[in-house]
């Protein structure tokens, strides 16, 4: 392998790095691929030392960190290259989104990325990926034609949908993530989307219970083209607050509609009449500008987090929710093209949802010890139960919480009994576990 470095390296802890601080993988060996065939010889040597793998992108997902074995680091694989005749772009295992939005948006084309465009665009999809236009095209995984993927063997591959060849392993690997190999790359299909109507409005304290039930109430009758999510924010009074905000509780809408501007409008005019807006950033816009619609937070912190995928969101529901104190609350509406039936049918699961409700604990030190901040998310999620479908989506299970039951969560339980089984087959000594698990069943 031509680098390969261990605990005692000075490149140990940039090279395992990753946006989320809060713990980090602490592997016996960091190998930085910058191709394909650095990752096909990482797993090669992983699998004759009979050593477990771990894969990062930009680090936003880290699961419960490795202890031991090897991490490929995919953050020099990170090429992107779009093909406007078929519509498609190529990124590489490392890429971010901020790369293959602007590469696309020289088409006129957008792909199905989130909130934070500093996310990696090859995890993000194949644990799900909830978009900003997640409504009228569902998820990002819905848009894979094809992957190139380092299995267990060592064994390059590429594998489309319905390939002979690989049986299901497009099906597993598209949901499953890392539990069937080590991606170096993703062909996905692009949308046609130069401008949407979309920004955010935000009110104070004050409003943020009126802000929340109206929002509810006004997404039971919307189009498909319209994505949107609320989040209550207590801000610290810190600088890593917008200055605007620091030390104030504020709620924001989050609007992306890819309808027309009049249309917009209309449909927005109700959250408008809340009451007194902070700032509106409610208008037409390139998607080239959609990290402003979450303004996520771009440097990387400790964070704990957990949520519940919702079957519907009635006023007893939003209720609970505004009990909720010390955190950050943010809901985003499903539904739409996420309940349809996928052109390639793959794992990702939760396709009966209406809404996720998140909570977040941001802004925490390194090795914080979160079993203070446990029982006020746990307290949610109970109270949230009664609507709960209880699933889970992979995308949101960070640190602690990726646990292999929490897992099993993000699937329907026919499809994981069928990844646990495609497990068996492609990765029988489980190499793959420093991830979000699938045990080998
Ligand atoms: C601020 C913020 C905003 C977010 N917004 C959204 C959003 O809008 N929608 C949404 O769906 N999610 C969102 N997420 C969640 C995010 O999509 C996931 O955490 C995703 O995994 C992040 O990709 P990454 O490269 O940053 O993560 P990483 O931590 O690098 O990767 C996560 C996991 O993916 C697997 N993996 C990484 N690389 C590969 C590979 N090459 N082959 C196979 N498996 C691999 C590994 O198991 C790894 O542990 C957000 C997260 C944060 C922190």
């Amino acid at each position: 392998m031509k680098s390969i470095i261990h605990r005692n390296s000075q490149l140990y802890d940039t090279e395992r790095a990753g946006f989320q601080r809060l713990a980090l993988h602490e592997p016996d060996l960091v190998v930085p691929a910058a191709s394909p065939e650095d990752v096909r010889e990482a797993v090669a040597h992983a699998a004759a030392a009979g050593l477990p793998v771990a894969v990062q992108a930009a680090g936003h997902g880290l699961p419960v960190p490795a202890t031991e074995g090897l991490l490929i680091n995919t953050n020099r694989l990170s090429s992107v290259t779009v093909d406007p005749v078929t519509a498609t772009a190529r990124i590489e295992a490392g890429a971010r989104w901020h790369q293959v939005i602007a590469e696309a948006a020289r088409h006129g084309l957008a792909p199905l990325s989130g909130s934070s465009p500093g996310v990696g665009a090859v995890p993000y999809t194949l644990g799900g990926g909830l978009s900003l236009m997640a409504r009228p095209y569902g998820y990002a995984a819905d848009q894979v034609r094809a992957i190139d993927v380092v299995t267990a063997d060592a064994e390059p591959r590429h594998v489309t949908p319905g390939d002979d060849l690989h049986g299901d392993l497009y099906w597993a690997l598209v949901g499953g993530r890392s539990n069937f190999g080590v991606v170096t790359a993703l062909e996905i299909g692009l949308v046609p989307v130069e401008r949407i109507y979309g920004g955010a409005l935000y009110f104070d304290a004050g409003h943020a219970g009126e802000a929340l039930r109206t929002w509810a109430a006004w997404t039971a009758s919307l189009p498909d083209e319209m994505t949107s999510s609320i989040a209550i924010i207590p801000f610290p009074d810190a600088p890593q607050a917008p200055e605007r905000f620091r030390g104030r509780t504020v709620a924001t809408v989050r609007i992306a509609f890819t309808g027309g501007a009049e249309e917009g409008e209309d449909l927005v005019r109700p959250l408008r009449a809340i009451g007194p807006r902070l700032v509106d950033t409610v208008g037409v816009m390139p998607y080239t500008a959609s990290a402003s619609i979450h303004d996520d937070p771009t440097e990387p912190a400790g964070y704990y987090a957990t949520h519940s995928v919702l079957r519907e969101l009635p006023p007893a529901a939003v209720d609970a929710l505004l009990d909720v104190t010390g955190c950050v609350v943010e809901v985003r509406h499903l539904g739409g093209a996420l309940s349809k039936p996928q052109s390639y049918p793959n794992s990702v699961g939760n396709r009966d949802a209406g809404y996720s409700a998140s909570l977040l604990s941001p802004g925490l030190a390194p090795g914080t010890d979160t079993t203070a901040l446990r029982p006020a998310h746990d307290r949610a999620r109970d109270a949230l139960a009664p609507w709960s479908t209880g699933g889970r989506l992979l995308n949101f299970l960070y640190g602690e919480n990726a646990t292999p039951e929490e897992v099993r969560r993000a699937y329907e339980p026919a499809d994981y009994r069928r990844l646990a089984e495609l497990k068996a087959e492609w990765d029988p000594r489980n190499m793959f576990r420093l991830n979000h698990n699938i045990p080998v069943s």
